[in-house]
């Protein structure tokens, strides 16, 4: 039997980059994106035997490439990779307008769920965030999507910007709420090395929010997208009921992912690997027929339950003890005593019959709780 889990397809051109990305992203060229469209389909002819419950077009920018493009990959990765019909595909999308034109073609291949790039919907802190939609586009954006008949739209936004204060997070907040959507991601801005964002913060580090300040604003999003019916079913996301990303839940399940494209990450078999991210390298070996150049690591003992037990404390349902353990071979209470010990002494974790999970403060830690169990030496 092949494995089964996500599916997860890179596409990494964009129309212009933004500053604080660290992504495996490239300016979108049109003789690069049509080698490289032909690269994933030698990829995906050399894959190994796998059972897609679900496919994530990820960026990148999918939406630089023509929604035709798009229905043709889909088509493909549904007959190579046995996915059921009206299982969830999702597709990321930057919601300028030149780029949305596709959504009745993306239902068409059968593409489930549309995920929109916000970010924000201050036009001063989508101007520091290099982004070049409109608020208003992410309406327009929106009423496309509704009108091709997407009953399933995530919007993402980030806090922690230059500039935002807690009335402007706000704002974004309730602007995105008014547009009803199903899901909402909020992720905190992250100074990743190398950007122009990493020079910038070392050059003015005070414009940029400090730990108490992005707490506040994380806590305001917790505070407006639950009272607003949304569940905080993970440390970053929020979902109207019934509307959980089911292939994100896969990752955060340790289930198996396969992951096809520059700088693509799996899990298969108890290997976690990952693509190289030079696009050059990853082209020319794909289109020789493979393999794909890039780090592979078999997790095993306690950096294998560790992991697990760091991805499922990201969730509301936390490490449920009964499965966990059979699954593992291990009893976690006592497997992980004295980090749990340490835990509840800070009050980042609470502990029932059932499960182990973050309390609110935890979420609001949880980096050290995951490093926590991660690093626990075992
Ligand atoms: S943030 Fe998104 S649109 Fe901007 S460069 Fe990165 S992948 Fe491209």
């Amino acid at each position: 039997m092949p494995e089964a889990g996500g599916l997860y397809v890179h596409l990494p051109f964009c129309p212009y980059i933004c500053p604080y990305c660290d992504f495996a992203k490239w300016p979108h060229r049109r003789s690069l994106a049509e080698r490289y469209l032909a690269a994933l389909e030698a990829e995906i002819a050399a894959a190994p035997p796998f059972t897609a419950q679900t496919i994530f077009l990820g960026g990148g920018t999918p939406n630089t490439y023509a929604p035709e493009q798009i229905a043709a990959l889909v088509a493909r990765l549904r007959e190579r990779f046995g996915l059921a019909d009206g299982a969830e595909i999702t597709i990321e999308l930057n919601p300028d307008l030149a780029l949305c034109e596709g959504f009745d073609l993306y239902r068409a291949a059968g593409i489930t769920r549309a995920s929109l790039g916000v970010q924000s919907f201050v036009p001063s802190e989508l101007e520091t965030l290099g982004r070049r939609h409109s608020p208003s586009d992410v309406a327009e954006a929106m009423r496309r999507a509704r009108s091709a008949g997407f009953d399933n739209v995530s919007l993402d936004l980030i806090f922690a910007v230059p500039g935002q204060t807690a009335e402007s997070w706000s704002a974004s907040l309730e602007a995105a709420l008014a547009l009803e959507p199903e899901h909402i991601s909020t992720y905190g801005l992250t100074i990743e090395a190398g950007t122009p964002y990493a020079a910038w913060s070392e050059r003015e580090p005070h414009a940029f929010a400090d730990e108490d300040a992005e707490a506040e604003l994380y806590g305001i999003a917790i505070d407006r997208l639950n009272a607003a019916g949304f569940e905080h079913y993970e440390i970053s996301n929020f979902a109207r009921p019934g509307f959980r990303s089911i292939h994100n839940a896969l990752y955060w399940a340790n289930a198996a992912y396969l992951g096809l494209g520059v700088g693509a990450a799996s899990y298969l078999g108890g290997v976690r690997s990952m693509h190289a991210r030079e696009l050059n390298v990853y082209v020319t070996a794909a289109l020789a027929g493979g393999p794909i150049p890039g780090e592979a690591e078999r997790l095993e003992g306690p950096a294998r339950v560790g992991e697990a037990a760091m991805l499922a404390l990201r969730t509301v349902e936390g490490v449920e003890l009964t499965s966990f353990g059979e699954r593992y071979g291990i009893d976690f209470l006592s497997y992980y005593e004295p980090v749990l010990r340490e835990m509840l002494g800070l009050e980042l974790l609470e502990v029932t019959l059932q499960r182990v999970r973050l309390t609110r403060r935890g979420r609001f830690l949880a980096n050290t709780v995951c490093g926590a169990f991660l690093s626990s030496d075992r």
